[in-house]
């Protein structure tokens, strides 16, 4: 059986005296959360802030980035040795706008994954297809690209200790959600691709939604039975919103 899994994305958000106050309130309205785990993926700057904050709680932290490389002449990269200093236990690689304004192809992500996985952080591994692919219908050929690059660089057990994230770039901090249903087929392709590799890896895959979960659409993508929880954008930042999304999440 599967747990559930909310993620935030505070994206380039956040300050020393606001993520104070944000995560206070997050840790106490989250107190009692069964089946579920909350992470909050935040920028560089503030992870040690919030380790101090969230190690004596239920909630876990991580990045949102990571460099392909070890260590080296890489102005501006911060190594996955380094998250693991300040006990991330995730982040996130291959974030469509990642992607889309840095250029990060399916490959290089593949790198950032096994960078990740070789510090022993758990990789959220995103991906998803844009309006226009979604139009041309070629949604599943755009989520396969992206996956196999992984499982063909790591093989398919590299997936055990990781989690996906659906995201369809048209409803990222759009207001647009998919329709639980549209989540749902996409969900079941990826779980099915998996499958076809090792259906032992597929059953445990947690693979989460993410695209303008809100706390009145939550409760119904997460009752899709191959939708494992969210990774949550703008809401994260609001505490009330994501209390409510992570409560969604529960068992
Ligand atoms: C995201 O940043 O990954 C995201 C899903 O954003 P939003 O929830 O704002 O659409």
């Amino acid at each position: 059986m599967r747990s559930k899994l909310v993620a935030g994305n505070w994206k380039m958000h956040g300050g020393i005296a606001q993520n104070r106050v944000l995560l206070d309130m997050i840790v106490t309205g989250t107190a009692g959360l069964r089946g579920a785990d909350c992470v909050v993926c935040v920028p560089y700057p503030y992870l040690s802030q919030v380790q101090s904050l969230l190690q004596p709680t239920h909630i876990f932290w991580g990045a949102q980035n990571v460099s392909q490389h070890d260590k080296g002449a890489y102005t501006g990269e911060v190594s996955a040795a380094m998250l693991a200093d300040f006990a991330c236990r995730y982040v996130i690689v291959g974030h469509s706008e990642r992607r889309a304004l840095y250029g990060e192809d399916s490959r290089t992500v593949a790198l950032k994954f096994r960078a990740a996985q070789g510090a022993g952080l758990t990789p959220i591994l995103c991906v998803g297809e844009t309006l226009e692919q979604r139009e041309a219908t070629v949604t599943e050929q755009v989520i396969a690209e992206q996956l196999d690059a992984a499982i063909e660089l790591l093989g398919v057990n590299a997936l055990v200790k990781s989690v996906l994230a659906y995201e369809p770039v048209w409803a990222i901090g759009t207001g647009k959600t998919a329709t639980p249903q549209q989540a749902q087929d996409v969900h079941a392709f990826i779980r099915n691709r998996v499958a076809a590799h090792d259906i032992g890896v597929a059953t445990e895959l947690q693979i989460l939604y993410g695209g303008s979960v809100k706390a009145n659409n939550a409760a119904e993508l997460f009752a899709m039975p191959d939708i494992d929880g969210g990774l949550i954008g703008g809401a994260s930042l609001v505490a009330d919103e994501f209390i409510t999304i992570c409560r969604a999440a529960q068992s």
